[in-house]
């Protein structure tokens, strides 16, 4: 094997019916022993390959019949965590065989892990074989897709995989329907990259791609908790507060509405919105007239003369008692609370 062929194979022992013996769990991966840290990747390979929809493992890799590695997977509430320890001359074992077979012991049962296998397991040429002979058995992760199809195909590869299969394990209990339909994928090409956005039902979302930071950030559990209704409520809420804020400033009223920004055209919009949105927003609003206990009708925007004040007064009061609302539960939303701050700063010159 040269240098330049840079796949490596993955097989496992079979433990359960769902297994395919042919093929036993193969997998074809790219490893690039030049990296810059070329234990990284195989690190990731391995996570991506032991890590995921098996039971809690002490696995052994063998190169060649020789040891290469001990990994150990143990499951979390938010994922699972897995230690990985490689022999010193792991690179040259892999090097030289480019398949590395995992064999698996449970938790407790790690002394009776053999120290060497047959070395006649399966030959890099046998794996290449199987790959070829079974490809439906056989996952291709080394162009990042599965299987080259004709047409327009768009896949999440590399660090975005890893994260998309941590978060599918953090919502694995979420709804999913008859079909099985709990996620949804969108794909966004633009001249600035690809931005991929992944929903599960309860309606967190995994923001993919390498728009923006995110190809940088490591999956954060806490950034994508599973989302209880009264998340979805505060979320709505908030998109209500940030539609609400955005048509202060009279340009983006005029892109939003064609029309110049007047105090009538923001009361209007802010009823629709509320409409849709909880108590929470509307009791924000400052409405036009309150009626007192004597059935008497007041003025609440007397003390305005213009339709600038007016819309300061409407902005001053919603404002105030959506920085209540938010604070009673700590919303997170940062975007939102960039602009309330802006908005806040604004009343103070
Ligand atoms: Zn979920």
């Amino acid at each position: 094997m040269s240098y330049v062929d840079r796949t490596v194979y993955l097989t496992r022992d079979s433990f359960s019916m769902g297994d395919d013996v042919m093929a036993p769990n193969l997998a074809k991966y790219t490893w690039r022993d030049t990296d810059y840290s070329p234990v990284t990747g195989i690190n990731m390979i391995i996570e991506d390959y032991l890590g995921l929809n098996l039971p809690d493992f002490f696995w052994r890799g063998f190169c060649n019949g020789q040891k290469i590695v001990d990994v150990e997977i143990v499951r979390e509430e938010n994922g699972f965590s897995k230690k990985a320890k490689f022999v010193e001359n792991w690179q040259e074992l892999l090097r030289d065989s480019r398949i590395i077979h995992f064999v698996h012991k449970g938790h407790g049962h790690e002394n009776e892990m053999p120290e060497t296998i047959d070395s006649n397991y399966y030959s890099y040429e046998e794996a290449e074989a199987m790959f070829t002979e079974y490809p439906r058995n056989a996952r291709d992760l080394s162009d990042g897709s599965e299987y080259s199809k004709r047409g327009l195909h768009f896949a999440i590869t590399g660090r975005d995989y890893i994260k998309l299969r941590k978060f599918k394990i953090q919502h694995r209990k979420c709804y999913s329907g008859m079909t099985g339909d709990q996620f949804t994928y969108s794909f966004t090409p633009s001249g600035l990259g690809e931005a991929v956005t992944v929903s599960c039902s309860c309606g967190q979302k995994l923001l993919l791609g390498n728009f923006c930071d995110y190809e940088a950030e490591d999956y954060d559990p806490l950034k994508h908790p599973v989302m209880s209704e009264q998340d979805r409520q505060n979320e709505a809420f908030e998109k209500a507060i940030y539609s609400l804020l955005i048509v202060r400033k009279p340009r983006l009223f005029r892109i939003g509405f064609l029309t110049d920004q007047t105090f009538e055209g923001i009361y209007a919009y802010a009823c629709g919105l509320a409409q849709n949105a909880d108590r929470r927003f509307s009791a924000s609003v400052l409405s036009k007239t309150t009626y007192k206990k004597n059935g008497r009708q007041m003025d609440n925007y007397e003390t305005c003369h213009t339709d600038r004040e007016k819309i300061d007064l409407f902005y001053e009061y919603f404002i105030k008692n959506i920085e209540k609302e938010l604070s009673s539960y700590e919303c997170k939303n940062e975007q939102l609370l960039k602009l309330l701050k802006e908005e806040t700063q604004s009343f103070d010159i």
